[in-house]
C-alpha cells in the first residue's frame, strides 16, 4: 500500500499529521514533537510547508496559528571536527544566541472560550512535574484539578532536556525517588499506553580531579547501601563498556549498569492523556498572570482566559517559578540557568550507557533513534532565562566529545537547542506548603534532573495531598530551609 509523505526524513505521513490533530495537537510545534516530522536531517526544510498546508486544509488552526516553527542552529548538517574547530573566548561569557526563543506566544493560539471558573486544585506549569502531579491525583480519585501551560505541552524544559536517568546520586532521598521513578517508567507503556524509550545501558561517570574520583568513590559506596549496584571500573573494564573511549587523565570511573536513557516527549503526552481522559482540564496556551490572596491563603488563580476560584494550588512552572511565585508575593531563591544540548545524525547503536565526565559537565549519549544526544555546563554562563543557541557552545562540547571518543569527529550535528535548570541554592528541590500561604504548594527546583525525579515526587506528592499524612519529603525540602539554613546539598550535578 502506498503513503503519502509528508516528511522523509522521519517516515511522516499525511496520516499521521492528520492522527495528531484528531488527538488535539492542532499548532504546528505540538504536531512537530508529536509526530517527529521535522527533526530529521533536512530539519523540516522540506515538510514544515507542507504540514502547515495540511493544516490549514484540515482546518485545524486559524490561519494566524499556522506559524513555522523556530529553526534550529546549525541550520544544516556539520560535522563535529568543524565545529570543534572555531575559536571560543574562554575568558567571556556566553550572551544572547540563535534563536531567542519568544516570551510570548502569540494570542491567535489561545483556545476560544474561559477556562473553568472553579477547579479544587490550580497547577500551574505542564511539564513534566506538573502533568505528573495531575495524573497521579487522579489515580488518587481528584479530578477536579486544572493544568495551566502558557505554551505548548514540552515548551519547557521538560521538552528540552537530555532524557538521562539515573541512581547514582550523592544523598539517600535521590537515590531512593529514583529508583523508584525508574520502576515506574519501565512500567510506564503498560499504565498509560504510550512507548518512553526507556533504555537501561547504564550511566558512566568519569572524573578527572582527585576530589572528584573521592566524590565518586563516596557515593558509590552509598549506592551499595540502598542495593544500587554501582562499581568502580578500571580502566580497562571502563574501555570494555564503551569501546573507543579516550581515559586519558582518568582517575576513577563509576558505572551503574540500571541508569538510562528515555524520551521526554512521550511521557508529557502520556501524562496529559492519561489526564484529560480522567476528566482533569489541561489548558495549553493559557498564561497565569497574578493571583487573589486573602487571609494567607490564595483565593483566585488569575489568567489570560478568566479567573479560577480553587482550594490549592500547586506552583510546577519550573525556571519561571521565581517569576510565577512573585505574582503571590513569595520570594524564591531559584535561579534559571541556560542549559545548551544538541542531537547528531542517527549511528548504529554503538554506546551503551551515557558517559559523562562530572569535572568538565560534559555528558552524553545515544538515543534509540542513534542519535549522539549530549550537552556541557559552561562555568560563565550567566542566570537567566535565555534560551538561545550558541556557537561558542557548540565548538566547545564538540572538542570535549571528540576528546573523548576521537572516532566521531565525521558525525554531523543536526541540531541545537536550549533549556533552562532551575537552580536552588543546594541543588535540591523546593516542596511543600509556603510559609505564610498555607494552600500555595511548592514543586519546583529541580535543576538538572527533574525529569528522572517525576514520577516518584509526585507519586508521594499526590499521596500526601490526598491522604494529609505527613511525608518528610515535604517538610525536609520546604522553602522555610534556606531562611534556617539547613540545606540539603546534593553533589552528583552535572553541568
Ligand atoms: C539541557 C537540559 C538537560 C537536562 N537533562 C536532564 C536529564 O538528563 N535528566 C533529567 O532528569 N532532567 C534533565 N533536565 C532537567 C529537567 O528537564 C527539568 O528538571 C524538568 O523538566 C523540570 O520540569 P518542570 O515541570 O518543573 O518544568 P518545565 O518543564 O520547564 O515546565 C514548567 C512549565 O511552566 C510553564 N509556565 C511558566 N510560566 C507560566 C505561567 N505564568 N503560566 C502558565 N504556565 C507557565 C512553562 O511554559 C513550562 O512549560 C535537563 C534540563 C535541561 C535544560
Amino acid at each position: 500500500m502506498s503513503k503519502a509523505l509528508v516528511c522523509s526524513c522521519e517516515d511522516v505521513t499525511v496520516e499521521d499529521i492528520r492522527h495528531a490533530v484528531a488527538k488535539g495537537f492542532r499548532d504546528v510545534e505540538s504536531v512537530k514533537r508529536f509526530t517527529g516530522f521535522g527533526t530529521g536531517v533536512c530539519q523540516g526544510k522540506s515538510c514544515l510547508s507542507a504540514v502547515g498546508a495540511l493544516l490549514a486544509r484540515e482546518k485545524a488552526q486559524k490561519p494566524e496559528g499556522i506559524v513555522p516553527f523556530t529553526p534550529r542552529p546549525p541550520l544544516y548538517p556539520t560535522e563535529l571536527s568543524l565545529l570543534a574547530s572555531f575559536p571560543v573566548d574562554e575568558s567571556k561569557p556566553p550572551v544572547g544566541g540563535v534563536p531567542q526563543e519568544l516570551d510570548t506566544f502569540p494570542a491567535t493560539l489561545r483556545p476560544e472560550g474561559a477556562v473553568p471558573t472553579r477547579a479544587r486544585v490550580v497547577i500551574v506549569g505542564g511539564g513534566v512535574l506538573g502533568l505528573a502531579l495531575a495524573y497521579n491525583l487522579s489515580l488518587r480519585g481528584e479530578t477536579d484539578v486544572v493544568v495551566l501551560e502558557r505554551g505548548y505541552l514540552c515548551a519547557g524544559a521538560s521538552g528540552r532536556n537530555g532524557g538521562g536517568v539515573r541512581m547514582q546520586w550523592g544523598t539517600a532521598a535521590n537515590i531512593e525517588l529514583a529508583k523508584r521513578s525508574i520502576e515506574l517508567m519501565g512500567r510506564f507503556a503498560r499504565d498509560l499506553g504510550i512507548n518512553v524509550w526507556l533504555r537501561q545501558g547504564g550511566y558512566l561517570f568519569m572524573a578527572k580531579t582527585k576530589a572528584v574520583a573521592e566524590r565518586l568513590e563516596r557515593n558509590a559506596a552509598l549506592h551499595n547501601k540502598h542495593g544500587v549496584p554501582t562499581r568502580m571500573l578500571t580502566l580497562d573494564e571502563a574501555r570494555d563498556v564503551v569501546p573507543g573511549l579516550s581515559l586519558e587523565g582518568a582517575q576513577a570511573v563509576s558505572y551503574n549498569p540500571e541508569d538510562g536513557v528515555i524520551f521526554p516527549w512521550p511521557f508529557l503526552w502520556g501524562y496529559a492523556n492519561a489526564c484529560r481522559k480522567a476528566g482533569i482540564q489541561v489548558e495549553t496556551y493559557t498564561r497565569v498572570t497574578g493571583f487573589e490572596l486573602s487571609d494567607g491563603l490564595v483565593r483566585k488563580v488569575k489568567t489570560d482566559r478568566g479567573d479560577i476560584s480553587c482550594d490549592t494550588v500547586v506552583l510546577a512552572s519550573g525556571a519561571w517559578s521565581p517569576e510565577v511565585a512573585k505574582l503571590a508575593g513569595v520570594s524564591l531563591p531559584n535561579e534559571p540557568h541556560r542549559h545548551e544540548i544538541l542531537s547528531t545524525e542517527p549511528l548504529k547503536p554503538f554506546l551503551g550507557p551515557l558517559v559523562s565526565v562530572l569535572d568538565s559537565g560534559l555528558y552524553f549519549s545515544q538515543s534509540m533513534r542513534g542519535e549522539i544526544v549530549g550537552g556541557m555546563g559552561d562555568p560563565l554562563e550567566p542566570a537567566g532565562l535565555n534560551m538561545g543557541s550558541t556557537l561558542r557552545f557548540v565548538s566547545r562540547f564538540a572538542r570535549a566529545l571528540t576528546e573523548q571518543l576521537p572516532n566521531l569527529g565525521h558525525v554531523k550535528v543536526l541540531r541545537q537547542w536550549a533549556g533552562c535548570y532551575d537552580v536552588t541554592p543546594d541543588n535540591s528541590p523546593i516542596l511543600g506548603r509556603t510559609p505564610g500561604l498555607e494552600n500555595l504548594l511548592q514543586l519546583s527546583g529541580f535543576v538538572g534532573h527533574g525529569f528522572m525525579m517525576a514520577p516518584a515526587v509526585a507519586e508521594r506528592m499526590a499521596q500526601w495531598m490526598t491522604t494529609g499524612a505527613s511525608d518528610e519529603l515535604f517538610t525536609r525540602f520546604n522553602l522555610r530551609r534556606f531562611q534556617e539554613g539547613k540545606l540539603e546539598r546534593e553533589d552528583m550535578i552535572i553541568g
